[in-house]
């Protein structure tokens, strides 16, 4: 059992809950030639495509597809079986790495469970992909609804994302704080961007804007190893993995009613990961492709830290995910297509996809 949390009030207060707030005023309550896509267009192409359709002939549009979606299938001599959209699903909205990829936003997913959505991790650009994935419909990731965020480790492009987390959704109509789980240090780090901000606070809730609520803090609680949050609907595991010489780095594992769902963070290959998947539904896992890792300066750092799509295969066999979504990707001038190849040539079968940003699992 972790150590977590003690003031959100949906959620049940775990055994050993510690939460950590500054003391400051209270505050206010398939294969991978054919990606796996069941529930939307996704990849940027679509999206921009879609982005450009009005909203009434979008809502139009869109009304065969969810349709056909639900629609009965029905096979040669059986009974008619309807295909069920799962109630839970994954969201990736960013993929990238340090490296600034105009396309790849930073590292995001989201775990959306009807009307709540259970971030991991504040990329680059967390909150934008969050209300482009809820102009698609996903109305959980509309900023005002972004409420809890869980960290896997403090690298910059896993938490640059975070002031953008606390202070946007702030102006567009959050009603409460955010809810920040992560390990040793993010609570200086939440600290410490609220002190960076103090001006804009200041001005905000002081000048003619008239805001009152202080819905821009991080309530934070630093976790360790174990179920680290659980509101009766899902439940949150932190799974300790490796990389680099981080002493606390974990992945996360989401219990839904309808999926399991682990996810790795940054993580060279982890054992701990092959258990907390065991035939899960979907696990997404970050990878680094032969040409990277042949061509990088500091393979010694990359194989400490990360995964090669060789591993990741081998990890697979063993985890043996419903669906194994690849993010994080460093490529250098590989493609999505020779991540997939390599991973089925090191001898991995089972349903892969590389993803892209707004990709819906
Ligand atoms: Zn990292
Ligand atoms: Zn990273």
């Amino acid at each position: 059992m972790g150590k977590m949390r003690r003031d959100a009030p949906a959620a049940t207060v775990m055994v050993g809950a510690r939460c950590r707030h500054p003391a400051r005023e209270p505050v206010p309550s398939g294969d991978g030639r054919h990606p796996v896509q069941p529930f939307h267009a996704s990849g940027r192409p679509t999206m921009n495509r879609y982005l450009r359709v009005p909203p009434l002939l979008r809502a139009f549009l869109a009304a065969p597809l969810l349709a056909s979606l639900s629609a009965a299938v029905i096979l040669p001599g059986s009974t008619p079986v309807r295909a069920q959209e799962p109630a839970t699903r994954l969201v990736i909205l960013g993929t990238g790495t340090p490296i600034a990829d105009p396309d790849r936003f930073g590292p995001s997913v989201a775990v959306v469970v009807g009307e709540e959505s259970y971030l991991v991790d504040a990329g680059a650009g967390v909150v934008r992909r969050a209300a482009a994935a809820a102009r698609n419909g996903i109305a959980a990731l509309a900023p005002s609804n972004l409420k809890r965020v869980f960290i896997t480790h403090l690298h910059s492009d896993h938490t640059v994302g975070l002031p953008d987390l606390m202070f946007t959704p702030w102006q567009n109509g959050r009603n409460m704080p955010v809810e920040v789980y992560g390990p040793p240090g993010t609570l200086r780090m939440t600290t410490n961007i609220e002190e960076a901000w103090v001006e804009d606070v200041h001005m905000r809730l002081f000048g003619l804007e008239g805001r009152t609520a202080h819905n821009y803090r991080a309530v934070t609680s630093e976790i360790e190893a174990g179920t680290v949050y659980d509101d009766g609907t899902v439940r949150v595991d932190a799974i300790p993995v490796q990389h680099t010489s981080w002493p606390v780095s974990f992945g996360y594992r989401f219990v839904t009613p309808d999926r399991t769902i682990v996810i790795s963070g940054d993580a060279r290959p982890s054992p701990s990961l092959v258990e907390a998947c065991n035939g899960c539904d979907v696990l997404v896992h970050e990878v680094y492709s032969r040409d990277f890792f042949d061509r990088h300066r500091n393979q010694t750092y990359h194989a400490a830290a990360h995964t090669s799509t060789a591993e990741v295969a081998a990890l697979a066999m063993e985890a043996r995910p419903g669906l194994l979504v690849l993010y994080h990707q460093l490529y250098r001038s590989a493609t999505d297509e020779d991540l997939i190849r390599e991973v089925r040539e090191a001898g991995y079968a089972g349903r892969v996809v590389s993803a892209a940003d707004l990709d819906v699992y």
